[in-house]
């Protein structure tokens, strides 16, 4: 592999412990992504693809097989370990935008410097150099409820991009958005990953699938289909 791979997985599995006993939900996932990849997931509902989200994002630790997060195996790290990669290297944006409700936007964009020790000054100016970035500076000193669906995904996507993370993972972010608003956070995210950010989006919908540069498909457990997407759909 070479040295600037951003991850990459071998005969990765997963197994839950429930009460009927061991169930394996991922089966041995071999997956690559170099810097600057913009890589839809797809997959019917129960097909693993939160659970690989979760690996990848350093929230939880396969069970066998091999997770390389920037050259370096996060298998055997403690939890704290796993803390500090989440907060230097990854960025995540999620369905339900999950800000602080009694924080402002600026403060929500600022807490990954918060979680990594940097000063107030500091956070206030990397935050509202991320709000311009999502082109909500003059909602810096509103809470969340205060702005529309569409802006709270904005500051979770400013919020995500604060710690100039070397990937960002999207759980389903358009899943709670209109199709128009959903457009526009995709627009946002094809600016960004034309500027070299490295962007994975978990989605059932096809036509954001279609923003991004390569498709993959999971189906019970394992990857069924990983290809460019030829025609990407332009916003
Ligand atoms: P998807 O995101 O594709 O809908 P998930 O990764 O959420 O799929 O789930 C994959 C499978 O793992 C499902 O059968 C789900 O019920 C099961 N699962 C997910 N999380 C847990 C857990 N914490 N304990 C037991 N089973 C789980
Ligand atoms: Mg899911």
């Amino acid at each position: 592999m070479s040295a600037e791979t951003v991850i990459e997985t071998n005969a990765l599995k997963k197994s839950y412990v429930t009460e009927a006993g061991d169930l394996e939900v991922l089966h041995g996932v071999d997956f690559k992504i170099e810097p600057a990849e913009f890589v839809a997931i797809m997959g019917p509902s129960g097909s693993g693809k939160s659970t690989f989200m979760n690996i990848l994002g350093c929230l939880d630790v396969p069970t066998s097989g091999e997770y390389r997060l920037l050259g370096e195996e996060i298998g055997s790290l403690s939890a704290d370990q796993l803390a500090n990669r989440r907060n230097r290297f990854l960025g995540f944006v999620f369905q339900g935008f999950n800000l602080l409700p009694r924080a402002d936007l600026l403060e929500n964009v600022g807490l990954p410097l918060l979680y990594a020790k940097q000063p107030g000054a500091v956070r206030r100016a990397r935050a509202m150099e991320m709000l311009g970035k999502v082109g909500l500076s003059p909602w810096a000193k509103h809470r969340p409820s205060q702005v529309s669906g569409g802006q709270q995904q904005r500051a979770a996507i400013a919020r995500a991009l604060a710690g100039s993370p070397n990937l960002v993972l999207a759980d389903e972010p358009t899943g709670n958005l209109d199709s128009q608003t959903s457009d526009e956070i995709m627009r946002l995210f094809c600016e960004l990953n034309d500027q070299g950010l490295t962007l994975i989006v978990v989605t059932h919908e096809p036509d954001v699938a279609a923003c991004a540069k390569r498709l993959v498909k999971f189906h019970d457990g394992l990857i069924v289909e990983d290809a460019p997407i030829e025609d990407r759909r332009r916003l």
